[in-house]
Parts: C-alpha cells; structure tokens; sequence
C-alpha cells in the first residue's frame, strides 16, 4: 500500500479456539494533509475499538479504506492511483477525504466516475458515515456486551416513536432559561449523523420522528451551514435541507416527521411549504412564550420582532391544515394586567391550536429574578388559570371542524374504561405526551404502532373521538 500510517497498530491477537473465526481486517491507505490525518486517526481507532483489526497488506485485508487528498492535480492522480490499485489488489474499497467530495465536470461524484467498482463514497470528517459503510460491507465482529443492544439503541420511548436530537446547547440568553449556562451555545451535530440515526430508528420500526433541540431553527448556524454529508452526497447542515433530508427518509418507511421548538425565523416559511409533503407534518411547535414587545424583550426572547400573527395566517394561507403549537409564561415579573390582557387578545386573534401555559416559577441562577415587579404565586396562577380557560374554548371550537372527517391515526394503545377498551392514538396535530389523543373504537385488528383511518365523531376541547374504519 502507498501509505499505510496505521498499519503498525497491529496487537498480538488474543488466543482463540480453532474454530473461532478471525476478526475482519481493514487495510487502511492514509493520504493528504495533518487534518486528512485525524480523520484517518479516527476511523481507525474506531474500527479497533469496534474490534476490527488492521491489516499491513492488500492480501490480508477484507477491505481497504483509501483517505484520499484532492488539493492540487497531483493529489487528486495519486489519490486517484490509490484507489485503483486498491481495487486491483483487494477489490472491496471504500473511499473517504477531500476528493470524495469533488465533482467532475459534469457534475457527478469524481471517484465514482473514475472508479465505478467503489463500495461507497464519502467527503472528509466523516467517520460515522465510514464506519456505516464498513458495517454494511464487512460486519462487526461479536462483541458479547453490546451485540445485546439493538441498532437503534435503547429508547425510553414506545417502539413506534423516538425523538431526534439535531444540536445540544443555544446561542439565545434568555432571562428566565439557564440552559445556555448548563449546557454552552449551540453545536449542530453533523447532519449526515442525524440522517443516519434517523435511518436507523425507521428500520428498526419507529413511525414518528420527534425532531428536538433547543432551537431546531438556528440548525447548523454554528457549523456556518457547512456542507455537510449524508450517504457520500454534499448536504448543508441547515434546517431547511435536513428537513427535506428527514422527510424523504420518512416517506419511504410510511413514518412521520414532526419539528419541535422551532423559532419563527424568517426562513421558517421555506420549511413550511415542506409540510403535508413526504413525511413532514404539518405541525409546527414554536414557543412563543409571551405576546407583549416589553415582556419579550425582558424575556430576552429570540425573533421577538416578528410579525407573528400574520406569519401565522402566512403559515395558515401555505398548509391549510397546519397545527401550530406554542408555550406561554403567565405572571412573569412586572407583567401588568394590562399586557396580561394584550396576551389574550393575541389568543384570541391567533387561535393557535394547542397551547399550554406555565405560571412564572424563577429558575436558580436565571437573570430574570433581578427583574423588579415579582407578582404574588396567587397572581401568577390565576393569570396561568384564566389563559388555559379562554385557549380550551378555542381548542374545543378548532377542533369541532374535524367531526365528520376520516383522518390518519398513528395507534399508541389501548385505555380501560369503564365501558370496557377503547383504542388510544394520534393524529397529525397530535405530539405524544402534551397534546391530545384520539378515542376511538372499532372491530377490526388493531395494529398497536401501526396507522389506522378513523372516522371523527365527536370532539371536547382537547380530544378527539372516532370509530375506525374497517
Ligand atoms: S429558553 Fe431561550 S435560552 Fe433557553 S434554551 Fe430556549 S431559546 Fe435558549
């Protein structure tokens, strides 16, 4: 092999039986810069600490890895070189690193179009998305501790949902939050990572995605919406592609996709018009948490200048059956009668679909319990009481507009009443846990995880009830 940087890491094997096969080897060809150098580090401390070992030569491989450069000309024909050779020698190869990014003049994937015999193709900084290739061409060896673990990991959630974690920490200071300070500013995770885990959890039979982060808008705005890769394609890490990314991903496995806390940013309405398309729901979760311009501003709210009634009829005009979800704080310091009032009128005038609302609680160590004009816990609850009386008549009045209608239900289980079982599930406007369920009965097989159509035949402020149609 022209470079075999790794190929000294080769540990006495441990004794085996005679009848124990050997571990798979990876042969591993490492070209280019110090930074093409981590990545190889990388990949191949993770294939010796899945267990795979690294062979010194083409023979004793069962697949080569080739880390290419693609700076200058030369680079690209040595990297080039390599590859074929590989193919030559070993004939299973998988190429990473900078030239896996390139295109060739028309517009497709250089490697591929040189060497059309590649197992797979990946851009540089891409261990994951390597180690994905390498288990599907040469499984991990049998480790007897995790081997016990499924593919998707072990989840808290019901099988038939899982919530996906885009990004940890956030950008914003907001004075009643203390996550920034627990957690750090924003840092995107890779959004081939994300595809893939997605990918994992739908072939492992989850039928919603519960898309979560602190602010799923800001997506990749700390990775300035690099371009990122997922299964050896240019992707940008933003909200706005992974979206798409997720949404397809969803509809070839019959699953949804649904956003949570997402800020009204501007570019929120490109994601918008995804929605009711492939997968992605059209469900929108953004924590408005107050109305008022000064409350916001105390609250130190991010996109707090945004015209957020007449996003919502934009949203409302764009995907008719939209469920636009938010929080609210009711009482929060110096919030006077009077904006507590404006917070209603924008209820009113917004009609939002489902709401919930906390009465102020100050957090340890959050700014906000400077503020001046602390309201009394009776005054906080009463205003947090009132808000939830004047959102369950407009919850009860949107939801009437579904009696009569056939609707998609995903089937979360069965509830004991007295009357005897009725099935549980959730619609479209529906995420599990906070916001309502659908009762309904039938006589046909029930598909617990599964979807059903049921027909609305009646609804109170929150639910929904139904007969399924056999
Ligand atoms: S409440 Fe504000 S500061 Fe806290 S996580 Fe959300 S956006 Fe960030």
């Amino acid at each position: 092999m022209p470079t075999t940087r790794s190929s000294s890491t080769r540990r006495p094997r441990a004794k085996r039986s005679s009848r124990e096969a050997p571990p798979p080897s990876v042969g591993f060809v490492s070209l280019g810069c110090p930074k093409a150098l981590v990545d190889s580090e990388r990949i191949v401390t993770q294939l010796r600490a899945e267990g795979y070992l690294i062979a010194p030569n083409y023979g004793d491989s069962d697949l080569v890895i080739v880390n290419t450069c693609g700076f200058i000309d030369d680079a690209v024909a040595e990297s080039l070189d390599a590859i074929g050779e590989a193919l030559a020698e070993n004939g299973k190869v998988i190429v990473t690193g900078c030239l896996g990014a390139r295109s060739g003049a028309d517009g497709a994937n250089l490697v591929t179009q040189v060497h059309p015999k590649v197992l797979a193709v990946t851009g540089p900084h891409a261990t994951e998305e390597v180690m994905a290739h390498v288990h599907a061409h040469l499984p991990k060896p049998h480790d007897p501790f995790t081997d016990l673990v499924p593919d998707a990991g072990i989840k808290l959630t019901p099988r038939h949902y899982a919530y996906l974690k885009i990004s940890e920490g956030c950008n914003h200071r907001c004075s009643f939050c203390i996550i920034p300070s627990m957690r750090g500013d924003l840092v995107s995770r890779p959004i081939g990572d994300v595809v893939r885990e997605a990918g994992t959890l739908l072939a492992g039979g989850v039928k919603e995605l519960l898309v979560i982060s602190q602010d799923t808008s800001a997506y990749g705005v700390d990775q300035k919406y690099r371009t990122g890769f997922v299964d050896g394609r240019p992707v940008r890490t933003r909200m706005l592609e992974l979206v798409r990314e997720l949404g397809a991903l969803a509809a070839t496995h019959d699953a949804w996709v649904r956003l949570h806390y997402v800020y009204p940013y501007p570019h929120v309405d490109e994601v918008v018009a995804l929605m009711g398309q492939d997968g992605v729901l059209p469900y929108l979760d953004v924590p408005f948490q107050h109305a008022h311009p000064r409350i916001l501003k105390l609250m130190k709210r991010p996109a707090s200048g945004e015209k957020n009634i007449e996003r919502i009829r934009a949203w409302r005009a764009a995907v008719p059956d939209i469920t636009v979800r938010s929080t609210f704080i009711a009482g929060f310091p110096g919030e006077t009668e009077a904006e507590f009032d404006y917070l209603l009128d924008f209820l009113r005038e917004a009609e939002l679909d489902r709401v919930g609302c906390f009465a102020y609680s100050p957090v340890e160590g959050a700014g906000a319990n400077q503020l001046p004009g602390t309201l009394p816990d009776e005054v906080r609850e009463e205003r947090r009481a009132r808000f939830m009386q004047l959102q369950a008549g407009i919850s009860a009045r949107r939801l009437r507009r579904f009696v009569g209608r056939e609707m998609r239900v995903l089937v979360d289980g069965v509830e004991q009443q007295d009357t005897g079982a009725v099935a549980l599930g959730r619609t479209a406007m529906d995420a599990p846990e906070i916001d309502g369920v659908v009762r309904f009965t039938g006589s046909g097989r029930l598909p617990i995880g599964g979807f059903v159509r049921v027909r609305i035949t009646g609804s109170d402020e929150h639910d929904l009830q139904g007969e399924m149609i056999e």
